[in-house]
């Protein structure tokens, strides 16, 4: 005799309704599957196939949609928000998250034949994120100090790798160590210095709304964290790098 209760409910795949799994369903199966962690300022863009990224813009707009019309506004209508959406789901993912879904830009290094071992800085390199915690924007400036090791790399490089770091939600403190790991893979210095003098809109715009306040923190690897001679002279050099912007 066969139960009158109601069985367990249709796995997905023998649903009749069930339409294909959700592009961004599938992806984060996939990193599960591998153990792959997916928090908000990681890179996951060696586990994207061809066409997921356009699949996801488009699945990323509705739900955009959804939030507009359940924030009550009358996208139907307002010929301002018509087309919000996907406006929001291609900054997401292709600008100020790229670096989230795009694979890093392309830099070769190259020996250190001249074997150089002075110290130099790049900067004012400008940080453009945003915070993982209101996705609202974080701006401001990063110095890179280098004491090169075995390989070098174009000086406009450390612009690039730091622009695809900070285009992720962050917290400041984690987007320095990103960055520093980065640099490390790519040209192995003796040491590396950086700071990040950024202004978090979350404090300016909302919250507590104070519209000077900056966050300044600074990492240092290798021979800068050994010599505190080193430390003082990235300080130095950073220093007189802002009073030439101010020239
Ligand atoms: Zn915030």
């Amino acid at each position: 005799m066969t139960s009158t209760l109601p069985s367990s409910l249709p796995s997905r795949a023998s649903a009749p309704d069930a339409g294909p799994l959700p592009v961004s369903l599938r992806i984060r199966e996939r990193l599960d599957a591998a153990g792959v962690a997916y928090l908000a300022n990681d890179n996951i863009a060696e586990h994207l196939k061809e066409g997921e990224l356009d699949q996801l813009e488009i699945e990323v707009a509705g739900k955009v949609r959804e939030l507009l019309r359940s924030l009550v506004i009358d996208i139907d209508n307002d010929h301002n928000t018509e087309e919000t959406a996907e406006r929001v789901a291609r900054m997401y993912l292709h600008e100020v998250f790229k670096g989230r879904y795009h694979h890093q830009p392309k830099i070769a290094s190259f020996p250190n034949v001249k074997k150089l071992d002075e110290i130099y800085t790049v900067g004012p390199i400008s940080v453009r994120s945003a915070c993982s915690h209101h996705l609202v924007p974080i701006l401001g400036n990063c110095w890179i100090g280098i004491k090169p090791g075995d390989r070098v790399i174009g000086l406009s490089k450390f612009s690039r790798v730091a622009d695809w770091v900070f285009s992720r939600p962050h917290i400041q403190e984690e987007a320095v160590m990103i960055l520093a790991d980065e640099i490390e893979r790519l040209c192995e210095p003796q040491g590396l210095a950086i700071l990040v003098k950024a202004q978090h809109y979350c404090m300016k715009w909302r919250g507590v709304k104070e519209p000077q306040t900056s966050m300044v923190n600074s990492v240092m690897r290798g021979d800068f964290r050994l010599d505190p001679s080193l430390k003082a002279e990235f300080f130095e050099l950073v220093k007189q790098q802002e009073a030439l912007l101010s020239t």
